[in-house]
């Protein structure tokens, strides 16, 4: 049977506005093309994983709009089971409402809507499935108790846990983390968090390092085109970029995430997942788009020959 993973996180639909300059303060301006995606951290790193062959759940909040089917409908559509989808009443959606200019400099607005709503008694009614997951998926696009009630029964039942810290947030309290697994930052995350500059390789390896000390178990940084690192108690493994030409780099860090928790669910060391991970992450680079650009097994393993 396939490995099992839940994802305890946001959806959002990305409203992409292409502009041919940014509107000035009170100004109303035609812009020549608009294109609506389905993102968000959470669904995309359910995406991700599902594509690769994972059964995953997503433990999610839509709101009473038009986009609460249409983002129940692209789940679905990649095989998510959408059982523990709540429809919260009086609220939007998730919403990113995007600015695309000529040159590629863009605006982005993020309206958490309903995924403000996901609170621990979701996890607590999904409990029968997430019990049977060889890995529970989080990220910070939803509130921070939820985040701290689903490490605690991760490791409570036993089930692995994974943590994205991003989007990047000064109130996230390393101390209420205990018993989860993977902490996966980037550069900036890890800055943050550690209060540590991540400038070079030797200063994010010791802001890795005092995470560790403060209780965290695995860090896992991405760098970007740099690859990735590995940062445990014992040990400090880097991960080599794999080379690509880069056509759009949005949502590398979701790829990567999501495939690494699929990868290793599905029996990889913690080093194999990575390198997959980072390899996957470089193949999404190669196409436009967020989920549009994570790819299925076949072409993935096509990618690897
Ligand atoms: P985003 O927020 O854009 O999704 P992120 O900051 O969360 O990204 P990154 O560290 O930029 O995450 O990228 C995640 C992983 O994707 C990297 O660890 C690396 O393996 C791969 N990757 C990203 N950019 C490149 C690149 N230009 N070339 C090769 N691999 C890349």
């Amino acid at each position: 049977m396939a490995d099992r993973i839940a994802v305890v996180g946001s959806n959002m639909v990305d409203l992409v506005t292409y502009v041919n300059r940014m509107p000035d303060r009170g100004e109303t301006l035609e812009a020549p093309d608009f294109v609506l995606g389905f993102g968000g951290k959470g669904a995309n790193q359910a995406v991700a994983a599902a594509r690769l062959g994972a059964q995953v759940s997503m433990v999610t909040c839509v709101g009473d709009d038009i986009f609460g089917p249409r983002t129940r409908q692209n789940l679905s559509d990649h095989g998510i089971d959408v059982s523990h989808l709540r429809c919260v009443e009086g609220t939007p959606s998730g919403v990113a409402p995007i600015f695309v200019a000529p040159d590629g400099e863009n605006a982005i607005l993020i309206v958490k809507g309903a995924n403000a709503h996901l609170s621990p008694a979701d996890i607590d009614a999904a409990a029968a499935t997430l019990k049977g997951c060889d890995a529970i998926l989080l990220q910070l696009e939803v509130p921070l108790d939820t985040v701290y009630h689903a490490v605690a029964f991760g490791a409570r039942h036993g089930v692995q846990t994974i943590l994205n810290p991003a989007p990047a947030d000064p109130e996230l309290d390393l101390s209420r983390l205990d018993g989860l697994d993977w902490f996966c930052p980037n550069e900036s995350e890890l800055a943050l968090l550690s209060g540590m500059p991540t400038d070079t390789d030797a200063a994010v390896l010791a802001a890795a390092r005092s995470l560790i000390k403060r209780g965290i178990r695995n860090v896992i940084v991405t760098l970007g085109a740099r690859g990735a690192r590995l940062v445990t108690a014992e040990d400090a493994v880097q991960i080599a970029p794999v080379r690509v030409e880069a056509v759009d780099t949005t949502g590398a860090g979701d790829a990567f995430i999501g495939s690494f928790a699929r990868f290793l669910s599905g029996g990889a060391t913690p080093q194999q997942a990575l390198e997959r991970a980072a390899r996957y992450a470089a193949h999404s680079i190669t196409g436009r788009g967020t989920q549009s650009s994570y790819a299925d097994t076949e072409t993935f393993g096509v990618f690897c020959r």
